[in-house]
This record gives C-alpha cells, structure tokens and sequence, in this order.
C-alpha cells in the first residue's frame, strides 16, 4: 500500500517527468567511451561529466569525496580484474554521501558513467551522443547502459527532498568509470570502504531484480607442432617429421566443446537464474607462411561460470591434458595453457530484503519484476564479494545494450525513477 508521503513523491515525479527525461539527455551528451584495453581515450568528456554530476549531488547537500584511480594501488586478488598499468587518471570517481540522523538503515546507489563505443556510425539513425526523442523513446550511448540509470537513481532522491522528505537512512551515491571493461571503478569505492547495509545499481535488467551473476575467465592455449616444407611428404615426427599445430588445435578445440556439452547436463552445474558454465573459443591465430607446416597455435578463450563453481581452470586443464594424453605428439608436447584475466562471479538469496522491497514497489506501480540472473557480470561483483554488501540491479530493456540506436523508453525510465523513490524511501525509512 502506497502511503500519503509516496503517493506525493509520484504525483511529483509523473507532473515533471521533463525533469528525468532532460537529466539523461544531459548525461548521453557527454562523451564517456571507455578507452580501449591498450590504450587512453582521447578527447572524452569523463570529467566534464563528473563536475556536472558532482554539481547535481551539492545542490542535493550530499558532502563530496572525488578521486582519480591509482589502479596500481588497488589491492590485488582472485576474482578482482585489476590491472596496475591501465591509466585511468582521466577518469575521476564522484561519491557523494547524504548523512541521516542514522536511524534507519544505509543505501548506496552506484551507477557507471563509462559506456561502450558507437561502433560503425552508419549503423545509427541517431547521433550517439545527441539524446535524440523520437515517440516514446531516447535515443544515444548509455540510454539504457547506463546513464537512464543514473538520471533515475539522481531525480529520484531529487523528488523525494522536493517533497520535503528526510531519509533515517545515510544515502551513498557513487558514479563510477570502468565497468564495461575492469570494474576497478565500484573496486576501488569499496577499497576506500564505503558501506552500506545495501545497494541497489540500476543496469538495464528488464526492470527484473537480478539477484545473481556469471564469473568470467579467459585465457590462451597454445598448441604445438613442427615447422616443415607443406608441400613435401613428411616423416614420422618421431623420425624428425613436421607436425601440423593446426591439426592438433582442432582436437583441442573439439575438446572445449565437449566441456561445454559436459557442463551443460552436469547437475552442479544447474542453477535457478544462471546458465550452466560454458567455455568458447574466440580467437586463433597459427600458422607462419602458405606452404610450411604451422608450428604454433594459439587459441584464446573465454569462459563464463555460475557462482559455485570453484575449479573451472582445473578443469580446463585436465580436459585439455587428457586430450593430449590420446595423441602421441601432444602427450610428450603438451598445449601450454595461461590464464589471461577473470572475475568472480555473484549472488545474493533472492529473499534478501533489498530484494523483496524493490519487487513489492515495482508490483505496486503495476510493473512486472522477478528474480533474475544474468548471463555476464556487472558491478555488483564488489560490492557483495568485497564488501558483502547485498546488492541487487533493478533497470530498463536491455534490448540495445551495446548495440547501434541504443535507447531507452521514456515509461520505463520513469517507472524506474519511481521504484527507485520507493525502494530508498522504504530502505532508509524517512520523516
Ligand atoms: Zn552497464
């Protein structure tokens, strides 16, 4: 049952809806591509975004801390994508943080401002940075992943101090870079030790609360063979032949998929929101020149695995040895296997009270919302392995993620700012 004070909250929200809707228009016009895995972005908007968001959160007496990262200092362990070369002194961190008499319980609310680049601009009907509306939609990068979550998440509290409402609760906002490649934004808010009794991030999940998430793992095989003539009869290897790395690169190739195919039917490999673990190969690269034998291959992969899953590398390992074990060149000139980067992955109990509120306010705005995984990770990874913190997602479609025309729908990035009001409303408690 809505009471008089949400009821007031949503009555502001649905008469300035403007408001979210020039707010995300704002965010999508700063240019935030995150920068390659080699490299620096040049030219982008990090901090100019960052300054305007760290205005929005002053004007709300959130009390500011802004940093840049040190990624050489974060703290290093299994499970944490930290990469100490990668330079990300252009990219600031903004927390802000509304203190409360403490009597209710805390909330962080983390957003990233990082999104993917445009891809080809002749697949876009829109500018990608223009925020452009069309009918009930908007158009740009980061619509829906995820600065309409951010917009949401701000105009949310936004209209809950315009109602004049007090939180009993200390609300944390954290706008972070990094999430669409290493995670070492919300990684090293958690570093710096905030802390909340929960935290909600609002990445596109179909407005269904995702309570649980795949690890990652990827890596290189390397294959071995023996240069020779390609078009001269060969030896036996044992009598100095050439051997084909290609040839030995498609039993282990064939290898992977049937660990896929394994995993697929294995009992603890089931879980009620998550599919089973699955390893692919995405990249190869052999062979030296049209006519010799190929003496190297290289296969990268990667691989994504439910939660529970503790030795996926062992595995990895023993199907590729057992492999090699059946084929007299592999056995005595074993791939080489090297693990490249990977993180764990996350879950709360779909009954945790974060959870069960944001699904209660979602079904009283006549929404449709339950527990959900995803198939990759997000954010969230940190704040409850690191931090133990019990964190959910609740956000708009998906359906453009990462993709040309990226948009978010209008109703949906207002029923979000709603059930955001609600849930920290409810969380935090207010007077
Ligand atoms: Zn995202």
């Amino acid at each position: 049952m809505l009471t008089s004070k949400e009821r007031k909250i949503l009555n502001l929200i649905d008469e300035n809806k403007g408001e979210v809707i020039e707010c995300l228009r704002k965010l999508i016009s700063f240019k935030t591509v995150t920068p390659p895995e080699d490299g620096k972005a040049e030219g982008e908007d990090y901090r100019e975004l960052q300054s305007y968001l760290s205005n929005i959160l002053e004007g709300m007496n959130f009390g500011l801390d802004i940093w840049e990262i040190d990624a050489s200092k974060l703290e290093s362990f299994p499970g944490a994508l930290v990469k100490p070369n990668r330079d990300l002194g252009n990219m600031p961190v903004v927390v802000g943080k509304l203190e409360s008499d403490g009597k209710g319980r805390s909330l962080i609310l983390n957003g990233h401002y990082d999104v993917v680049p445009p891809g080809e601009m002749e697949n876009w009907s829109h500018d990608p940075f223009g925020g452009e509306i069309v009918g009930s939609k908007i158009f740009g990068r980061g619509a829906c992943d995820m600065k309409g979550g951010i917009a949401a998440m701000l105009e949310a509290v936004k209209f809950i101090q315009k109602a004049g409402i007090k939180l009993n609760g200390d609300l944390t906002v954290e706008t972070v870079p990094e999430e669409e490649i290493t995670e070492m934004g919300t990684l090293a808010c958690c570093q710096k030790g905030y802390k909340a009794d929960a935290a909600i991030i609002p990445e596109p999940t179909n407005m269904n609360v995702l309570v649980a998430m795949r690890g990652s793992l990827s890596g290189k095989i390397t294959v071995f063979g023996r240069a020779g003539h390609a078009e001269m009869t060969q030896p036996h290897w044992r009598e100095g032949g050439a051997v084909n790395a290609i040839s030995k690169a498609v039993k282990v190739i064939h290898a992977l998929e049937e660990l896929t195919e394994e995993w697929r039917t294995r009992p603890d490999k089931r879980h009620k929101f998550l599919d089973p673990d699955v390893i692919t190969p995405t990249l190869i690269k052999g062979g030296e020149w049209s006519v010799m034998y190929p003496e190297k291959v290289e296969i990268t992969f990667d691989s994504m695995f439910i939660p529970s899953t503790v030795n996926l590398w062992e595995e990895i390992e023993q199907k590729i040895m057992s492999v090699a074990a059946t084929d007299s060149w592999m056995k005595e000139h074993p791939p080489k296997l090297e693990t490249d980067s990977g993180q764990y992955g996350a879950e709360i109990d779909e009954n945790e009270p974060i959870a069960r509120i944001a699904m209660e306010a979602a079904s009283e705005l006549g929404i449709k919302s339950k527990p959900a995984g995803m198939g990759s990770l997000t954010d969230a990874i940190h704040l409850i392995n690191y931090s133990k913190i019990p964190t959910i997602s609740i956000g708009p479609s998906d359906k453009t993620a990462h993709m040309a025309d990226e948009f978010v729908d209008i109703d949906e990035l207002i029923n979000l700012t709603k059930v955001l009001a609600l849930v920290i409303l409810r969380w935090c408690g207010c007077s």
